[in-house]
């Protein structure tokens, strides 16, 4: 299957991390993109962050500011999801809540040509489970981004039982051709790599609750000598902790409760306190 052409429009839902990057990614392909949060606002507030993030570049020499400019003038803002209509693929980033995430698209379904594809970017829901109640189902697809979506390589294209072959063909040609190293998956918990993330995080946390050493240090011990990219703890801070408790509770549910990947009261105490990482200006770490 070949991947849909540049002048097929792009709509996304959720104008948080993952949504805005994912929308830069498809802008920065050449696609008009329809961004849509339901917060009044969160659209443009997030084409705003891309420009700036974008102009940053440009300050560096990394980039010019005609091309940021014809980036963010295929950026167009919704508050209202019916701007959604005309899409060829929706890409749902929105909250990591199976309920929440089906309704969503019942009522894309609702809006859109029976042949718009339609793809979510869970971290860990079950890609049957979100389509399951769908009239046309096997057009819809995990798309999973990692976080920045603008800067990693990996997207997992994620079948469900009703995905067809050429709805996650057509996924993996376009997410080739928007630069990324595509792979298939199919719909088990926490997909590929965020099933063998859980351990990585909960042992870390397990550490810290043991008194083994604090969070900097044991972030900068696997840094350096572990050879990971970040640590546990600053990782979890960029994350998000609501986005990652969540996907830790769905993958601890989805195995029956197997204790390997145990939610922590440390990450559920940081989600109640609304110490949310990065994006809250507190978590592990302080950003303020
Ligand atoms: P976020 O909290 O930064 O953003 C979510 C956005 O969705 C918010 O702006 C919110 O207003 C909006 N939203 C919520 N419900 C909505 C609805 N019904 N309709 C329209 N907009 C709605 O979250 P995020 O970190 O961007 O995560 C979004 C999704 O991506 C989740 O499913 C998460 O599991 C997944 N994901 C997250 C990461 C990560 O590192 N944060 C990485 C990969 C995948």
């Amino acid at each position: 299957m070949s991947a849909l052409p540049t002048t097929a429009v792009i709509g996304v839902i959720g104008a948080g991390a993952m949504g805005a990057g994912i929308a830069q990614v498809a802008a920065q392909a050449g696609h008009s993109v329809v961004l849509h949060d339901n917060q009044p606002g969160a659209a443009s507030a997030g084409i705003d962050n891309i420009r700036r993030q974008l102009e940053k570049r440009v300050a560096k020499g990394k980039m010019r500011q005609e091309e940021v400019d014809g980036i963010v003038a295929r950026l167009q803002p919704a508050d209202a999801i019916d701007a959604l209509a005309d899409s060829r693929l929706i890409i749902e980033a929105i909250v990591e809540n199976l309920e929440v995430k089906r309704q969503v698209f019942a009522q894309l379904e609702a809006l859109c040509s029976p042949d718009t594809l339609l793809a979510s970017n869970t971290s860990s829901l079950s890609i049957t489970s979100i389509a399951a109640n769908l009239e046309r189902p096997e057009r819809l697809a995990g798309l999973h981004f990692f976080n920045p979506a603008p800067v990693m390589k990996l997207v997992e294209v994620v079948s469900g039982l009703a995905t067809t072959i050429e709805t996650a063909e057509t996924l993996y040609a376009t997410a080739t051709a928007w630069g990324k190293v595509a792979v298939h998956a199919s719909s088990t918990p926490g997909f590929i790599v965020n099933r063998v993330a859980r351990p990585f995080y909960a042992e870390g946390l397990r550490l810290l609750q043991e008194g083994a050493s604090d969070a900097a240090t044991l972030d900068a011990l696997l840094r350096q000598a572990g050879g990971f990219r970040m640590g546990p703890f600053e990782l979890m801070d960029l994350i998000g902790h609501d986005v990652n408790y969540a996907v830790t509770r769905s993958v601890f549910d989805a195995y029956y409760g197997d204790t390997r990947f145990e939610p922590s009261l440390v990450q559920q105490a940081l989600v109640e306190a609304g110490r949310l990482g990065r994006k809250s200006g507190q978590g592990f770490f302080d950003y303020r």
